[in-house]
């Protein structure tokens, strides 16, 4: 490993000033958990790292709003999601998505900010970010942005923050009635990287879907809305042959890729039959409710 210079900053702003530049190999750095893997494997050689540590006293808190929507600072370590009550009642799905995501070592380290700034497609938590509407407040050199997580991903290992960009948190909208479902296939043990993501919330009123989102992960360059699919679904009355062409539709949609984690053949019959499973177990959460 080469070296590098290590900086920690004390305000955001301060850490915003250190990340403007030109110079692509100076990063912000969270948890670790991600960008050491980098470093040691030599994928990334950083010139200067950009230590949030001293930011986690203000950007680490979970709270909610007198609208009911959810803001978790990018500071805030997965496993604190995973145990918070206040997420558990207003986002249930992320303390159940938490359970089978790494293993508790990476999660006491790792930081909603790096899980989301990361940008490779197979992390968990972007589909089911994005299913829950939920949004990114990134701060920059230019002020402050909202950005939805559906929009956060440019491509492989990309995202949309700009030069000097930080996650400051994120912003989860009440749930209003929709149920959310993630379903999670890994090919070796259950917590290991997904093979596919599907994640999925769903809001039914007078008999059909009114409110549809479907993301699929892990199996494709970069996270992805499986609009055509939703399309199909909205307006409809959700039987079973409906949630199995869509099923079909998200599989034709969907551009998938070969990895270590499985063939693109495999992954393809893997989002048709996720897809309805996720479909199905969120509509049935909704009619035990
Ligand atoms: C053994 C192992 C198993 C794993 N299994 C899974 C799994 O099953 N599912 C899954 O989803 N993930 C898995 N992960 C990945 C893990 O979730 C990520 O490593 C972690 O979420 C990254 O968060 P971090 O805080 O450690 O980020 P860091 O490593 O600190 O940073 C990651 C990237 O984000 C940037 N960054 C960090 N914080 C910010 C910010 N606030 N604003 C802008 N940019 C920022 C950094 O510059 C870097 O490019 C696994 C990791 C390991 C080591």
């Amino acid at each position: 490993m080469r070296g590098f210079e290590l900086v920690r900053p004390a305000t955001l702003e301060e850490a915003i000033r250190l990340l403007d530049t030109d110079d692509p190999t100076v990063r912000p750095l969270s948890g670790g958990t991600a960008i050491m893997q980098m470093m040691k494997t030599g994928i990334f050689k950083p010139s200067r790292l950009v230590s949030l540590s001293s930011l986690a006293g203000d950007h680490s808190a979970i709270t909610l709003d007198d609208k009911g929507f959810l803001s978790i600072g990018a500071m805030t370590t997965l496993a604190a999601v995973e145990h918070s009550q206040v997420v558990l009642q207003h986002a249930p799905l992320l303390p159940k998505v938490m359970k089978r995501l790494a293993n508790v070592r990476v999660r006491n380290a790792a930081t909603v900010g790096g899980a989301l700034a990361h940008g490779d497609p197979h992390m968990d938590l972007p589909p089911v970010l994005a299913a829950l509407d939920a949004e990114v407040i990134a701060q920059g050199p230019g002020g402050q942005r909202r950005i939805p997580v559906a929009d956060l991903y440019a491509g492989y290992f990309e995202t949309v923050l700009q030069r000097g960009e930080i996650i400051a948190s994120v912003s989860v909208p009440p749930r209003n009635g929709c149920n959310s479902v993630y379903r999670k296939t890994t090919t070796r043990t259950a917590d290991d990287w997904p093979a596919l993501g599907v994640a999925t919330s769903l809001g039914r009123g007078e008999g059909v879907l009114q409110h549809v989102r479907l993301f699929a992960s892990a199996a494709t360059e970069r996270m992805t809305r499986l609009g055509s699919a939703e399309a199909h679904l909205r307006g409809n009355r959700p039987e079973a042959k409906l949630l199995e062409e869509a099923g079909r539709i998200a599989a034709q949609e969907v551009e998938v890729i070969d990895d270590a984690h499985g063939s693109a053949a495999y992954k393809v019959a893997l989002v048709a039959v996720q897809v309805r499973r996720a479909l199905h177990e969120a509509l049935q959460q909704g009619s035990e409710q």
